[in-house]
């Protein structure tokens, strides 16, 4: 087994304005596995918000992927999810150049081996806060692309401008992510009503990732379905939100890999919660990845590929609304650290 590694930056499409900031781009790694003559690619992405950057990722990849070069596939991917350093960013890029390589070997490329009924849920295209102008480029690039649901993401302060702005443009669905900008309960609760009335179908982390209490409230309301997203990182967070929230958004860089990803939604299955697949504006190698899950849950946000302007790669493709793993092909070259 040989690894490489390859740092590099996304840049987005436009801006991406959220509550906590704005960002330009995004540093990556990619990890290459090459193994019995099939090559497999796997990627970290490294937004600020995960604490973790290129050096500490490549640091992590030095160390523990030189440990693995001997062992087979499984053994591999267990050693990379046990190690007592968690870096989770990296655990995912070598779990999914693993998985990469295991799916090509099986001539498999979706639902990892489940025998329950599979979905094909739809993507969100994910709108960040912006002006009416914008909103409409935006909107525009999501249909060519095929994308039949929308996310806002709402800052609790231009909220209803955003939604509005959005309903002059089209009358598609759409789900809002607050990313915690949300303080009082009884306003939520009025604006949950709001953004029901107007087409929108679930609301994402509406109050600080430690306010379960008021999320609770929220969702014992029964309004929307709230699902939680900077308050679940990993598994072990699941049983403090089951009663807090009605869903969880799970993504591979908060949680080491397709390997915790697939515990965690058994898990979260059984504690009866609903699950989006979400992303962190990641290319198309770590989309596509997360993408073999499509098949298990209710939503999916794997649009980084379409937000980002300078993407290596080709291998995830909207049909009818939702996501489709294709071939991974590699476009562009790319200078190993
Ligand atoms: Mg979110």
């Amino acid at each position: 087994m040989h690894f490489s590694f390859y740092p590099y930056q996304l840049k987005f499409r436009f801006p991406f304005v959220i509550a906590h900031g704005t960002r330009t781009h995004t540093e990556v790694v990619y990890v290459k596995v090459e193994y019995q003559g099939l090559t497999g690619w796997g990627e970290a992405a490294l937004p600020p918000y995960l604490n973790e950057t290129q050096e500490t990722v490549l640091m992590f990849l030095n160390r523990y992927a030189s440990a693995v070069t001997d062992m087979s596939l499984d053994e591999a991917t267990a050693f990379t999810q046990q190690t007592a350093e968690k870096n989770y960013p990296a655990m995912a890029a070598l779990d999914m150049a693993l998985w990469d390589i295991k799916l090509l070997q099986n001539g498999t490329s979706i639902h990892v081996g489940s025998s329950e009924i599979l979905n094909k849920p739809l993507n969100t295209y994910t709108i960040g806060v912006c002006n009416a102008k914008e909103m409409n480029l935006k909107v525009d690039e999501a249909l060519a692309n095929g994308f039949k649901l929308f996310k806002l993401k709402l800052n609790g302060i231009d909220d209803e401008r955003m939604v509005n702005d959005f309903r002059l443009i089209t009358s598609l669905p759409f789900a809002v992510d607050a990313n915690q900008s949300w303080a009082d309960v009884s306003v939520a609760k009025e604006k949950a009503h709001w953004l029901k009335e107007n087409g929108c179908i679930f609301i994402e982390q509406p109050f600080a990732q430690e306010e379960l209490d008021k999320s609770a409230v929220l969702t014992q309301e029964n309004i929307l379905p709230v699902y939680a997203d900077e308050s679940c990182q990993t598994i072990s967070d699941l049983g403090n939100l089951k009663d807090a929230f009605s869903g969880i958004n799970i993504k591979l860089m908060k949680c080491g890999g397709i390997t915790p990803a697939l515990e965690m939604i058994t898990k979260a299955r059984q504690l009866n919660l609903k699950i989006l697949l979400g992303c962190m504006s990641e290319s198309t190698v770590g989309c596509r990845a997360a993408a073999h899950l499509a098949p298990l849950v209710d939503y999916t946000d794997l649009d980084g590929p379409f937000l980002i302007s300078n993407d290596c790669f080709i291998g995830l493709k909207m049909e009818n609304g939702s996501v489709k793993t294709d071939k991974l092909q590699q476009r562009n070259n790319l200078r190993a650290s």
